[in-house]
């Protein structure tokens, strides 16, 4: 029987059945390996998300590979520096702002020649610096390029054990194919998150785009509409802009948007959207708020507007101001659509009553100035909360049947101060009536010696005019806006 054996083991039959052993070993790794590949590229096909893509691979590569320690790291185009992406607990804390120019240390080398690379005793490589000594406690370390399907590199995938002599040399083309399968689901997430922050976001001014702005005003009316809820629009557009541009060309132009932009996006309640909703129009939605909330907010953007962005230009200061249009569901609108367009409507009329104001609603049936009906636009008057009180502007006739809106700044017992768009005449006395919250009082017909005139923008100019004709009931109206204050 001894014999036997002995035969068998010194025989040829003995080698070929050893060999188809280890054959059939190694074929039951392959197909193991295999296996596992197939998984983790089924699962990360189905991940467009960065971080559930992490959380998949970090299950097979603890609990299939029973690998404790690795890292990710990925190059960051702006630096071109391998930072770490993501590493199991311990690894990520103790190394996180480690970084590696590309061509340092083993990671360097890797991401600049697309070579892995496998030490199976990082004391005797000059080349392995323990994560610039942040990780002392690695015997072998294995270093695998993250490339694309097209060859880029765009980082690493590094594996530590303790012990030395812990990786066969095999490993490599199992890892290197794991890495692939990341570096590819890596960028195809990647590619994923920039798309859908594009069509959230405009690229100009980091707003929400005015798609989101639509799909997010539906979400908040069927909460409304379900729950007896509420919610307000602001539209708000940015007044002469045409002008900046042409004066000062588009980039400085696009330097204002991003400047408005940023004093509305700060300057709201978290929840509420502000969105770029065209060229130089914004508009913002503000779930659960009433048309006071939302007027105030408008009013306090318009102010802040005015007061932060002044530009010094060529050594002269141009103001930017805003106009803003309120509405509110459900007072204004049954729809999205009439909600938007009511405060469109309100924004209009703010630029047809002199600008930088907030306009919140019509007092009367006449929601258009027109023209040709000019002489009649002392019955409209709007509703604004604003500045010192509820007058809204007062108009100044210019030349025969011309009429010219002057937004009020400040006004005192025996004048106001305004803006107006028209070259008026210092010392030139004109027929004037102030448009009023028609609540408060009815209008009064005065005139006005024109005391100084200041050159603010392309044809706007701001004024000083005193009252000649009619300083009783000026003075009366004066008292009793006063103390509606
Ligand atoms: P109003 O006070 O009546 O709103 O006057 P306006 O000049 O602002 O009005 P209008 O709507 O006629 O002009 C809007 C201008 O905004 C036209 C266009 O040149 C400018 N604009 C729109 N989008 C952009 C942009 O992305 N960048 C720059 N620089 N300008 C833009
Ligand atoms: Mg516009
Ligand atoms: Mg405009």
């Amino acid at each position: 029987m001894m014999n036997n054996i002995e035969n068998l083991k010194s025989g040829d039959d003995y080698h070929l059945f050893i060999s188809a052993q280890q054959e059939s070993e190694s074929l039951k790794e392959r197909f193991f390996e295999l296996y596992l590949l197939y998984t983790l590229s089924k699962n990360l096909n189905l991940s467009l998300q960065i971080n559930s893509l992490f959380d998949k691979t970090i299950n097979l590569l603890k609990d299939s590979l029973k690998i404790e320690d690795f890292c990710f790291m990925l190059i960051d185009d702006e630096c071109n520096e391998l930072k770490i992406w993501k590493a199991n607990g311990n690894t990520y804390e103790a190394a996180k702002d480690v970084t590696f120019k590309i061509g340092e240390g083993v990671s360097g080398i890797v991401a600049q020649t697309g070579e892995s690379i496998l030490i199976q005793d990082v004391s005797k490589d000059e080349r392995f610096l323990y994560y610039k000594g942040k990780l002392p406690d690695i015997g072998s370390f294995m270093s695998i390029p993250l490339r694309l399907s097209d060859g880029k590199i765009i980082g690493v995938l590094n594996i530590h054990k303790r012990v030395i002599n812990a990786f066969h040399e095999n490993d490599k083309i199992l890892f290197n194919a794991i890495a692939h399968n990341v570096a590819n689901a890596i960028e195809r997430a990647k590619i994923y998150e920039k798309v859908q922050k594009e069509s959230m976001f405009d690229y100009l001014t980091r707003l929400h785009t005015r798609k989101y702005f639509i799909e997010s005003s539906h979400r908040e009316h069927s909460k409304a509409e379900r729950y007896d809820g509420i919610f307000s629009t602001i539209m708000v557009d940015i007044d002469h802009f045409k002008y900046f541009n042409d004066a000062y060309g588009h980039l400085l132009g696009d330097e204002v948007l991003k400047k408005v932009a940023h004093v509305l996006k700060t300057n709201v309640r978290q929840g509420d959207i502000v969105s770029r909703y065209g060229g130089e129009e914004f508009a913002i939605l503000l779930p659960g708020t009433d048309k006071d909330g939302a007027t105030l907010s408008a009013e306090k953007l318009r102010t802040m507007v005015e007061e932060d962005l002044p530009l010094e230009i060529n050594s002269s200061i141009e103001k930017i101001t805003i106009t803003a249009g309120v509405a509110s569901y459900p007072e204004d609108g049954k729809t999205v659509e009439e909600i938007i367009a009511m405060a469109d409507k309100f924004l209009y009329l703010g630029k047809e009553t002199g600008r930088n104001r907030v306009v919140n609603r019509v007092l009367d049936n006449q929601s258009v100035v027109d023209e040709k009906r000019v002489s009649n636009r002392y019955r409209m008057a709007l509703k604004v909360a604003r500045g010192v009180n509820q007058i809204q502007c007062i108009e100044i006739k210019i030349d025969d049947e011309i009429w010219k809106i002057c937004t009020v700044k400040d006004i005192s017992k025996t004048g106001f101060k305004g803006e107006i768009e028209s070259d008026i005449k210092i010392d030139n006395i004109y027929p004037c009536k102030v448009i009023l919250d028609s609540d408060v009082h009815i209008p009064d017909l005065f005139s006005i010696k024109v005391a100084h005139v200041r050159r603010v923008h392309n044809d706007r100019y701001q004024i000083g005019a005193e009252i000649t004709d009619g300083q009783d009931s000026w003075k009366r109206l004066f008292t009793i806006l006063a103390h509606s204050q």
